[in-house]
């Protein structure tokens, strides 16, 4: 949705700069779910992983903690990007070390008229849906996209997206979420103003 698997990452902790921001990632299966969603796992690497993550529970649980810890390091860099404000390097650092683990994954392999990169990661791999996340974001950081990544105006969403359209001048994440509750609040301050 936010033209960016990285960006829709970061987006999972809902309401993030309320008071009380909403986890969409409680569980592994809630990653691995993101993982079929954004197709980044195939429907037969979900079949295998759900039952795993319930079965070691614990290990799945440090997988959830190690992704929930690249998302906030992805989050910091890009909120202070699109706030104009300078990188921090602790959470670049984090996505540094991540995009490496990632890195030792990926193999090269023919495609059509030219090579394509792939994550070599086995059916059962639990870190799988991680290392497609870090890759994406490195990407983008690294190219002219970055300057069309933004945050919703609406200040109750603020989540991040690539505005990919054509002038570049999107505001909102998703015009029918925010833009049109926006557009109906400024038409509903105009008819108060106007003594309707
Ligand atoms: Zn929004």
């Amino acid at each position: 949705m936010g033209g960016a698997v990285s960006l829709d990452f970061v987006n999972t902790l809902d309401d993030r700069f309320a008071n009380e921001p909403k986890e969409l990632l409680k569980s592994y299966i809630d990653l691995a779910r993101f993982g079929e969603d954004t197709g980044i796992l195939t429907d037969a690497q979900v079949d295998r992983l759900f039952p795993w993550s319930i079965e070691y529970k614990e290990e799945a649980e440090h997988v959830l903690k190690s992704a929930i810890e690249l998302r906030e390091a992805i989050s910091e860099v890009f909120y202070a990007i699109v706030r104009g404000k300078p990188v921090p390097a602790s959470p670049l650092a984090t996505l540094n070390a991540h995009m490496q683990e990632a890195a030792k994954h990926l193999k090269l392999v023919p495609g059509k008229g030219r090579f394509e990169w792939k994550f070599n990661s086995g059916i059962d791999d639990p870190y799988a849906p991680i290392w497609p996340i870090a890759r994406d974001a490195a990407e983008l950081l690294a190219s002219d996209r970055l300057e069309f990544v933004r945050a919703c105006a609406s200040k109750t969403c603020e989540w991040l997206f690539l505005d990919e359209s054509k002038n570049h001048r999107r505001r909102w994440c998703d015009m029918t979420k925010c833009g049109n509750r926006a557009k109906a609040k400024r038409f509903y301050v105009r008819q108060k103003k106007e003594g309707n």
